[in-house]
């Protein structure tokens, strides 16, 4: 048979009702040829098995619209969108059409912007009442199922931490281990995975340690500027502007090194701390601020906070941000993460993981 010709042919599907003879019988008197009998339906809803079973998932989308939200308390609400065809329909509660909700946020690096479709009761997740919300995940992403003209829905920001722990309920406990919190810190104060690609590279990991080794615990301020402006193959405005963004974002202070008098050993010290009379942090002597020659015994420098001044690599926190950080740039630009987790089993098993990405 030409394979062309099959192609307007009719294939004829067997309703669940009919019985095999019944369908068989009756298949054969429909006058088209070439014909193919088909006893299974098509499954559109696997997409391993769509090809082969021929069946194009159709989307049908009636409206799109992007809404911005503010998040008060943790929460924040929006209004689903109608179709023009059903705003007076009255369905007694039956949902009658659904939104498909994607959330997007520039300034909250945890929020959960995948949902896995294997979390049975998401609305646990998302919403504020979860009784009275009717929401799933759908291959699509969060579904929410609606009727009439739509409603006001209060949902609590899902984190990547809580939609995580629900996903692994009951099979494990999932808590942030003491290096995920150190992670999970350090992105916050970046602003985000995908905002760490300097703080992350390994240059600057290994001058983060070498200056938490420092006696010090400081770098000088033209020694810090030089070696980003060498990373910024010597442009001076990305400089300043990673400078600029870390000293807003608090992942450095700047201040004053300050040689002892007693000790000679070199101190730092925040602006708010510098008056006339210092005390040094290595011999706990008092001394006068050197006024005589404060160009040679004194010089402004950074000294990093947080997590970008806890010793051995921040525990790890800079590679899970970086490998985070990479992944999701693999990714379609939407991951859930979490930071370095400890999963605990009801039968006593006990998990660490570095990090864990949807
Ligand atoms: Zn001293």
């Amino acid at each position: 048979m030409n394979p062309e010709a099959e192609q307007f042919g009719a294939v004829v599907l067997k309703s669940r009702s009919l019985a095999a003879d019944v369908f068989e019988r009756e298949a054969a008197r429909i006058p088209v040829t070439p014909r193919r009998l088909q006893t299974t339906m098509p499954r559109p809803w696997a997409p391993d098995v769509r090809q082969a079973d021929q069946a194009d998932r159709p989307i049908v989308s009636a409206d799109e619209h992007d809404l911005d939200a503010t998040v008060v308390d943790g929460s924040f609400s929006f209004k689903t969108l109608a179709p023009r065809f059903d705003r007076l329909g009255v369905h007694l509660g039956r949902a009658a059409w659904a939104n498909v909700v994607e959330l997007h946020s520039a300034d909250m690096p945890t929020l959960a912007t995948v949902f896995p479709t294997s979390i049975d009761d998401v609305a646990r997740v998302v919403a504020r009442w979860p009784a009275t919300e009717s929401v799933h995940v759908s291959s699509e992403g969060l579904t929410v199922f609606d009727s009439a003209g739509g409603q006001t829905h209060w949902w609590n920001v899902p984190t990547g931490l809580k939609v995580f722990r629900t996903w692994a309920t009951p099979r494990f406990d999932a808590s942030v281990s003491s290096a995920g919190r150190i992670t999970k810190r350090l992105l916050d104060i970046l602003g985000g995975p995908e905002r760490s690609r300097t703080a992350t590279h390994p240059e600057m990991i290994l001058l983060f340690d070498e200056v938490s080794k420092a006696a010090s615990r400081s770098i000088r301020a033209d020694l810090l500027y030089g070696k980003l402006k060498k990373f910024h193959q010597n442009h001076d405005v990305p400089t300043k502007n990673v400078l600029t963004y870390w000293l807003q974002r608090g992942v450095l202070a700047v201040g004053l090194q300050v040689y002892c008098d007693e000790c000679g050993q070199e101190n730092w010290y925040a602006l708010d701390e510098l008056s006339e009379r210092l005390r040094c942090t290595r011999c706990l002597e008092h001394f006068t601020f050197p006024g005589v020659s404060p160009n040679k015994k004194s010089g402004w420098a950074y000294r990093p906070l947080g997590p970008f001044s806890v010793e051995g690599h921040a525990h790890g926190a800079f590679t899970v941000a970086a490998t985070i950080r990479l992944l999701q740039s693999y990714g379609s630009g939407r991951t859930t993460w979490v930071p370095s987790v400890e999963l605990r089993s009801p039968g006593g098993i006990h998990l660490e993981v570095d990090f864990a990405l949807f």
